[in-house]
């Protein structure tokens, strides 16, 4: 799940008075995906989301700092469900997108690295957006397609990396294709050996937390550098043979 910061958009308010005008600002601080499952959605499939439900909590129906984006199936599924905030992580407050993996056919996974702590808040974040559900799961309804689009992503994703390892196609393209697709964390999955491709969808979904991601842009540095050094070497190597 993408990890995001809705202090990066500036021109916000602190309160929203019917709290449905807080939408548009809403999606251009985070572009316009569920904060949860990630899908692309029109506005019109997007809601104001309550981090705390409006019903328990009155005092933050109006708050900024309460408001995420989701889609009908998430803002469904997550109802009036208390948060307990000791024991989940929530993309706006946590790195969300490194304890999990996602499988042929999108199927999101906790990684088996992941201390046993962590993996009981993510799997309570997975609980309380049924982001496992699919056919089979004994909750799973019919009106929940977003297993459908996950799988869609993912399979685009794959077909893209290969296409761009064959240099088939450029970095430009795949994030277009990612932004008109969503899943942001299926791209970035998918392109796991590419930092080039992961910064650049880090860079390009808007209100992603880069504080989470720094180590990338690291890593690209060091290759370069390596790569600047082992140049001449190589050159030299060239010229002995
Ligand atoms: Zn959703």
């Amino acid at each position: 799940m993408r990890p995001v910061d809705k202090n990066l958009f500036t021109l916000n308010k602190t309160t929203y008075k019917p709290y449905g005008d807080a939408k548009p600002d809403l999606i251009s601080a985070l572009g316009n995906f569920c904060s949860y499952c990630e899908r692309e959605g029109y506005s019109s499939a997007l809601d104001v989301e309550h981090i705390e439900d409006k019903s328990t909590h009155p005092l933050k129906t109006y708050d900024w700092d309460n408001f995420l984006i989701a889609c009908k199936n998430c803002n469904s599924i997550k109802g009036t469900e208390l948060v307990d905030f000791p024991n989940i992580i929530l993309p706006y407050l946590s790195n969300t997108f490194s304890p999990f993996e996602y499988l042929e056919s999108g199927l999101i996974k906790i990684k088996s690295k992941v201390d046993p702590v962590s993996a009981s808040k993510a799997q309570n974040l997975i609980n309380l957006i049924g982001l496992d559900r699919r056919p089979g799961h004994s909750k799973f309804s019919i009106k929940d397609d977003r297993w459908q689009e996950r799988k869609q992503a993912w399979e685009l994703s794959k077909r893209y990396h290969d296409k761009f390892i064959n240099k088939k196609c450029d970095i430009e393209t795949i994030v277009d294709l990612a932004l008109k697709s969503g899943f942001w964390s299926i791209w970035m999955n998918a392109f796991n050996d590419c930092t080039n491709v992961q910064i650049a969808l880090i860079n390009s979904f808007a209100g992603t937390n880069k504080s989470h991601f720094t180590n990338l842009s690291k890593q690209k540095k060091n290759n370069f550098t390596l790569k600047f050094l082992l140049y001449p070497i190589c050159k030299i190597l060239k010229r002995m043979k």
